[in-house]
């Protein structure tokens, strides 16, 4: 799974930790699921009532005892009507005795089954999944596990749609099963739908049945083993567009208007699985793999077994593509997953790291290989940052007491996992390290592991003892905090390293570091190990070196105080080489932009070979420094008008609007119709920065045609600061299309003031109307107050507003419509 509005979900995570309500979890150990039967096989027939959002269920449920002999049998079965239950005897079956609570479906078995002696249950259901009230997480927005959407179609412009979302015991509500991370089963779902629908499942299509009614059946079968939570259901119409792997389908299910795009946004799927089975050296074990975007998931993305679900932002039109496609490290995560998750998985949701960290690994893995190192240490070290703003230093990698499953989905599982295998990596070199991974699927494919495991394979591939690495990084918390002092002593020709660590925890990280010495370009390594809270390395030269460089493979996760000199930042920037590397000069260098040589720096690395650091290097020039402008004036004129990257180009020209010239503003009026959104968006912020009246204009006449990204957030913002009532309808709907997404939680602010300042009643309900639908999706992440307090900050607004105008009532009205409405948020968690 991936995580939705990362940002929110780690400030509620930090909210709860500080303030915590009852405690008492605390001393709950979360012992793996006992396993007394096992699964070995579901056969479901599903048909979707499409009135009630209910699901009528036949379901052949086949286990064993694990091991000792049993007479009775638990399953997870949340929320149903239960209408039969039977042992199945050949072709018929003879009921069974049972308990049902609403939660768990206690069964008395018709004799006491020996280990490894399978038997079949037989049960028929109603699942009600908009009638059970389970709780949601941080990572997926409600746990009903089947999703109708727009199922009566009373909603305009939405499909009807069906989908499902196990992760994590979501699964049992709409089949009754051991909802467990630890049980895997084959299985054969058939689904009857309208006939106009496609259906997807896991492993292949069998069979197709058209019904009398109208309706078809589908058969999906499964035939290699899972576990329940990857099972999926998804229907509705959509176009399929059809690549290979191998012989292998490999299809992406999408609305029919991004048919022609969906190789565009998925095409890259056979070329990762090829790339994947190769430096895993186990190939993709799956029948097919098939991606489908649903609307109004909880999600980000869910990676079921050869049927992965994506939420609706993965559907980018072509001007969008022109940008990049966005979605290719969430596409590449869940794929991962098939290895990770999907073949080996995690035995408990204390463990779910061996899950999460490696398909967040597998993003730095990808865009290193498809688009070069710079681009995946630039996706390695946006995670790490990830992790560091998420203030959960407490939190052990592998937890065994949490308060709800659903908090494992944190930056703790995610980023922080996969910093620490990318420094596993490091440490034992790329052959042991793939070679272990290797030894780790191929010992526990089909089975479910714990992190253990994982070091099991990593001591057998070695030799070494891993313990230490373990304890430090998985079984415990936190990160080095470290600062780095260089003493040159010329006499002696020394130079020496000190290296304190500084985090208040007490603890001390034993880490393995390259400091690398320079003189000119050639440097020399010395590999040392950091075991004490103070550490010192001395190193003698002949010609004092130019740079002294710690961690010199920028590897470390670890905040670093490094206490170079800007000659030392200059040559790390020309002669270091790596990513992080040139951006440490970079960042030095934006801090120092008085000093010539530091904007020197900036000024080099505006002609970066990276694109990444040639954006990040223009977003740190200081303006407002009339040497700065004028130095930096012709560099970035050359990127606004030539730079092959978009994103960059439209940087630039975004700075631009800071130089009032006539060449530029003819640049920026003809950059409104580019075919980049970014480009486009910028040109119409610097227009508007160097006349507000023509940036107006624009925004206008453009608004009637539909725009996305950059673009349309600048024209929403033009319009919504000139307060602008005919643009209500245009930006309302910006405001309602925008999936659950960090733009869409910076666009509140935004709309807040357009409201405020709108006048007419009708118009400015519906606008509150939309924030509060907004809040209630968002109240879990403990978002409710902010955005209650943005709109009492339109309260006050509109008091005012009243004093001076003629017509109070209808103020007052809408001074009453947003008190209610701010009092309606629903109490408690
Ligand atoms: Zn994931």
């Amino acid at each position: 799974m991936i995580l939705l509005v990362t940002g929110v979900c780690y400030a509620a995570v930090a909210q709860e930790e500080s303030e915590p309500s009852d405690t008492s979890w605390k001393e709950i150990y979360r012992e793996t699921a006992p396993r007394i039967n096992d699964l070995v096989h579901t056969k479901l027939d599903a048909r979707f009532d499409f009135t009630k959002s209910y699901l009528n269920g036949k379901v052949w449920i086949t286990l064993k005892p694990h091991f000792y002999p049993t007479d009775s049998l638990a399953l997870d079965a949340k929320g149903m009507t239960i209408k039969k239950v039977e042992i199945v005897k050949g072709s018929s079956g003879s009921p069974l005795k049972f308990d049902y609570d609403g939660m768990t479906l206690n069964i008395k078995l018709n004799k006491t089954y020996k280990g490894a002696e399978s038997y079949t249950i037989y049960i028929e259901y109603v699942a009600k999944p908009d009638e059970y009230t389970g709780k949601g997480s941080a990572a997926i927005t409600d746990a009903k596990g089947l999703y109708f959407i727009n199922p009566r179609g009373e909603e305009k412009d939405k499909p009807t749609q069906v989908w499902t979302q196990g992760e994590t015991e979501g699964t049992s509500v709409w089949v009754p099963t051991i909802d467990r991370p630890n049980q895997k089963s084959t299985d054969e779902i058939s689904m009857t739908v309208p006939e106009k629908f496609v259906t997807l499942s896991n492993g292949k299509l069998a069979t197709q049945k058209k019904n009398s009614d109208g309706t078809r059946t589908d058969t999906w079968k499964m035939e290699l083993p899972h576990a329940p939570y990857l099972f999926f259901m998804g229907a509705g119409e959509f176009t399929v567009v059809k690549d290979t792997y191998k012989g292998k389908e490999v299809s992406y299910y999408v609305e029919k208007e991004y048919g022609p795009v969906a190789r565009k946004i998925f095409g890259h799927t056979p070329e990762m699985i090829a790339f994947y089975s190769k430096v895993l050296g186990v190939e993709y074990p799956w029948a097919k793999y098939s991606q489908i975007v649903g609307r109004d998931f909880v999600s980000g993305a869910m990676e079921n077994t050869t049927a992965t679900l994506h939420q609706e932002s993965a559907q980018q039109n072509a001007r969008e593509l022109v940008d990049g496609n966005s979605w290719e490290g969430t596409i590449a995560h869940e794929l991962f997953h098939h290895w990770f998750g999907d073949l080996v998985t995690s035995e408990s949701w204390s463990n779910l790291t061996v899950n999460e960290s490696f398909a967040n690994f597998s993003q730095v893995l990808w865009f290193e290989h498809k688009y070069g190192k710079d681009r995946g240490d630039e996706e390695n070290y946006n995670d790490m940052q990830g992790y560091l703003q998420s203030m959960s230093e407490k939190k052990d990698l592998v937890r065994f007491y949490y308060d709800d499953k659903e908090a494992m989905f944190d930056a703790v599982s995610y980023n922080k996992g996969g910093r620490i295998l990318n420094m596993l990596r490091n440490y034992v070199g790329d052959s042991a390290f793939f070679r272990a991974l290797n030894l780790y699927l191929t010992t526990n494919k089909f089975k479910a592991a714990e992190a253990h495991q994982l070091r099991l394979a990593f001591e057998e591939v070695t030799g070494k003892d891993m313990n230490w690495f373990w304890n430090q990084w998985y079984f415990s918390n936190g990160h080095p905090k470290l600062s780095i002092d260089y003493v040159y002593d010329d006499n002696a020709k020394k130079v020496s390293v000190i290296v304190k660590q500084t985090q208040t925890s007490g603890k001390v990280f034993k880490l393995p570091v390259a400091i690398d010495v320079y003189n000119g370009a050639k440097k020399v390594r010395h590999s040392v190990w950091v075991t004490n809270a103070v550490d010192t390395f001395t190193f003698s030269y002949t010609t004092r070196p130019e740079l002294v460089n710690f961690d010199g493979d920028k590897i470390l996760l670890a905040e670093k105080k490094d206490n170079k000199t800007l000659d030392n930042y200059v040559h790390q920037y020309k002669n270091a080489g790596l990513y992080l590397d040139r951006r440490e000069a970079i960042d030095f260098a934006s801090k120092n932009q008085d000093n010539p040589k530091a904007v020197a720096i900036l000024k080099s690395s505006l002609k970066d070979k990276f694109f990444g650091l040639r954006t990040y290097a223009l977003t740190k020039l200081d303006l407002k420094k009339e040497t700065v402008k004028t130095e930096m004036e012709s560099s970035i004129a050359d990127i606004a008008k030539n730079d092959p990257k978009p994103t960059t180009r439209g940087t630039a020209i975004g700075l631009l609007g800071n130089y009032d010239k006539p060449e530029y503003r003819t640049l920026f009026s003809k950059s409104l119709t580019d075919s980049s959104y970014t480009v486009a968006g910028y040109a119409l912020e610097s227009l508007t920065k160097v006349d507000k009246e023509a940036g107006l204009a624009a925004s206008k006449k453009m608004i009637a045609s539909p725009a996305k990204g950059k673009l349309m957030g600048t024209m929403a913002n033009v319009l919504i600061q000139s307060g602008d009532e005919g643009s209500f309808d245009a930006i309302s709907k910006y405001f309602g299309d925008l999936p659950l997404s960090m733009a869409k939680i910076s666009m509140l602010q935004p709309m807040s003031d357009y409201l405020a300042k709108l006048s007419e009643t009708g118009k400015v309900k519906r606008g509150v109307d939309q924030i509060i639908e907004f809040r209630e999706q968002v109240e879990k992440y403990g978002y409710a107050p902010v955005i209650n307090n943005m709109l009492k900050s339109v309260v006050a607004k509109k008091e005012t507003a009243k004093t001076a105008a003629t017509d109070k009532a209808s103020f007052q009205e809408q001074i009453d419509y947003i008190k209610a409405k701010i009092d309606s948020t629903k109490k408690g968690f």
